[in-house]
């Protein structure tokens, strides 16, 4: 009977590969529906309220919700100044929506910027009030010939993009809906709610980059 091959006793066992930590901003928003897209692409989730929060993180989510709520808790638990650490250390980041706003390095009504990480002029509810809310499928040649499903609600546009700015997908008239800067990514729709994960697959991706 054959004998099993023996085993070197002495080499260590590689420790399995840890998943990569992707944060969620959890200040308020779209949280829940992006935890569960991390999961799903093999990410842990971690959720942040506070400074302390970001150590550790591989990259970062800013989710959906409402940017003039998000800008003042930002402010009042200092978050600003460790995210901005964070991008400049090169960690990925995702905005969707209000994620896009606070990302803006401009705002078209001439308010302050958030985050100022992302070379582009953002138009907050741009969609007005007749379309507050549609879902449509955009084309997004970079992550493939199938098109996302986009949900937008209350959605911003970019009305300026800079030089260093891919835009990803546009909406039919033209106005860029989903643009990437270097490792920063941000849509004007929600992708978290939909069963696509194709774009947190790409923030995952570019950890490694
Ligand atoms: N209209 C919201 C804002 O200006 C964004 C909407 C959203 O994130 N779904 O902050």
């Amino acid at each position: 009977m054959a004998q099993p091959a023996p085993s070197a006793p002495s080499e260590p066992t590689p420790l399995p590969p840890r998943p990569p930590r992707v944060g969620v901003l959890a200040l308020q928003g779209a949280v829940r529906e992006h935890v569960e897209a991390i999961r799903d692409v093999g990410g842990q989730p971690v959720l942040v309220r506070l400074p302390a929060d970001l150590e550790n993180l591989d990259a970062l989510i800013l989710p959906g919700g409402e940017s003039t709520t998000m800008r003042k808790l930002i402010d009042r638990y200092g978050l600003r100044e460790p995210i901005l650490a964070m991008a400049r250390s090169g960690a990925p980041m995702l905005g969707t929506c209000a994620g896009m706003i606070l990302l803006a390095d401009r705002l078209a009504d001439g308010e302050d910027p958030i985050l100022g990480l992302l070379d582009v002029a953002v138009e907050r509810n741009a969609y007005g009030r007749q379309l507050d809310s549609f879902e449509a499928d955009v084309d997004v040649p970079a992550l493939g010939p199938r098109p996302l499903h986009g949900v937008f609600i209350r959605a911003p546009v970019v009305s300026d993009v800079g030089p260093g700015v891919e835009v990803l997908a546009r909406d039919p008239e033209g106005r860029p809906i989903a643009v990437r800067q270097g490792r920063v990514l941000a849509t004007a729709f929600h992708p978290e709610l939909t069963d696509d994960r194709r774009l947190h697959r790409l923030l995952l991706e570019l950890i490694s980059a």
